[in-house]
């Protein structure tokens, strides 16, 4: 039999887990809460995980279900879980490994609500993050002890665009025990295999490029099944029983089920059918991105672009390696002053003023009085959030519309 290898193909093609009754060329959209049982005994089977069928849709239900099937076929993943959010995945992840006295290894430079979920929140549980360069090795091992349940990583951080060599973190955490997590959010599946780089948990916002163009919110957490979880304090009682299966049985029979942010079945239809487009549009994205990094290198008035796709900057090679000829659709630009920056985002005409990243369409923001107007100043300068810098997320419009754009806004400055 044909057996499709390609990413796009993979996608379509994925086999429902069910035929459908009424042979739908889409997975239709279960708006349900309840699922009917024929007998009491079917009903106790179903409860037990004994009989694969859906109960309940806060547990499951079959239009997220092939959703995270089609995930599961690009990923090469065991075990995928669909939620309500990004930063549903971050939080149901790390309450899986996380317990009071515990300690997770993180960089400063995480996407602001992670940040503060990292500084703050789960602070208040009794929980620390102990922040580190993650691109020093050395500093990342001093920090790790037996309380150390998770290394943290975004494979770009938002907004500083720093990428770290994920493998050689991976075998620091491995060679000490502990699992390697990390939010891939800007570097979908199509351009980045998690699987490579020996990634165990991976954390996706499915809000961004997978929802077809800022259709949705909703978020993934991707086990890989690699981390040997007999050497979890919380889960070497599951690891018993369920080997490379021990982290997905406690996160949907225990921690997502209760803690409730499950993926809408309508979002889920969103967001399976944005997947289809996925490689298409990033692409296209990303190319958008290169060429106006190298446009904006280009004018006089703008002091400084950041985007690791530009040859001979500092994580140019390592994204090559990590990410090949698309390393992200984002890049920021610094201006002489904050003035600057709100007198040329006011001057925009196509460009959206707008808090989200890998839409169809390029959208503009100023980190430093958005994403983080509750730091101060000090703290903004420790997480490298300057206030003459501007973040651009590239969409899917045609290239000349976007550069006239710039240039009409800059003539105006
Ligand atoms: C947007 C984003 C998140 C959070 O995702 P939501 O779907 O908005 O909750 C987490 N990590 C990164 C890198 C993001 O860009």
């Amino acid at each position: 039999m044909l057996k499709p290898n390609g990413f796009t193909t993979r996608i379509i093609h994925t086999p429902y887990a069910r035929e459908d009754a009424h042979h739908a060329l889409h997975q239709p959209i279960y708006s349900n809460a309840a699922f009917d049982f024929e007998s009491a005994e079917q009903m106790e089977l179903a409860f037990q995980g004994r009989l694969p069928v859906h109960a309940y849709s806060r547990i499951s239900n079959p239009t997220v279900e092939n959703f995270e099937l089609r995930i599961k076929q690009i990923t090469g993943a065991l075990n995928v879980t669909a939620l309500s959010s990004g930063m549903a995945a971050v939080s149901n992840a790390i309450f899986m490994l996380a317990s009071t006295g515990s300690n997770i290894i993180a960089s400063k430079h995480l996407f602001g609500n992670t940040y503060v979920f990292f500084e703050s929140t789960i602070k208040d549980f009794g929980i620390e993050t102990r922040f580190c360069d993650l691109t020093n090795n050395e500093e990342v091992k001093a920090n790790i002890d037996e309380n150390t349940v998770a290394i943290f990583v975004e494979t770009i951080t938002n907004p500083q665009l720093e990428v770290v060599d994920l493998k050689s973190l991976s075998d620091t955490a491995h060679a000490l025990n502990v699992p390697f997590i990390a939010d891939s959010t800007l570097t979908p599946p199509n351009v980045f295999s998690a699987k490579d780089f020996g990634i165990d948990i991976e954390i996706i916002s499915s809000t961004k490029c997978i929802s077809g163009g800022g259709t949705s919110v909703g978020g993934l957490i991707v086990d890989y099944g690699t981390f040997n979880w007999s050497k979890s304090k919380k889960l070497a009682s599951y690891a018993k029983r369920f080997g490379p299966y021990a982290f997905n049985y406690k996160l949907r029979r225990e921690i997502f089920r209760n803690l409730g942010a499950c993926l809408s079945p309508f979002a889920a239809f969103l967001q399976s059918l944005g997947l289809e487009t996925l490689q298409l549009r990033f692409e296209k994205a990303a190319n958008n991105c290169r060429e106006l990094a190298e446009f904006l290198i280009s004018l006089p008035e703008i002091k400084q672009v950041n985007y690791p796709g530009i040859k001979g900057t500092e994580f140019y090679e390592i994204s090559e390696k990590q990410f090949g000829k698309f390393p992200g659709a984002m890049l920021t630009f610094d201006f002489s002053t904050r003035e600057e920056c709100f007198n040329f985002m006011n001057k925009l005409e196509l460009i959206r003023r707008a808090t989200n990243v890998y839409d169809n369409k390029t959208l503009i923001l100023h980190p430093a009085s958005t994403i983080y107007c509750d730091f101060d100043q000090e703290k903004k300068e420790s997480l490298h959030v300057s206030d003459t810098m501007l973040r651009l997320s590239l969409g899917i419009e045609d290239i000349e519309d976007l550069k006239n754009d710039l240039i009409q806004a800059i003539s105006k400055l």
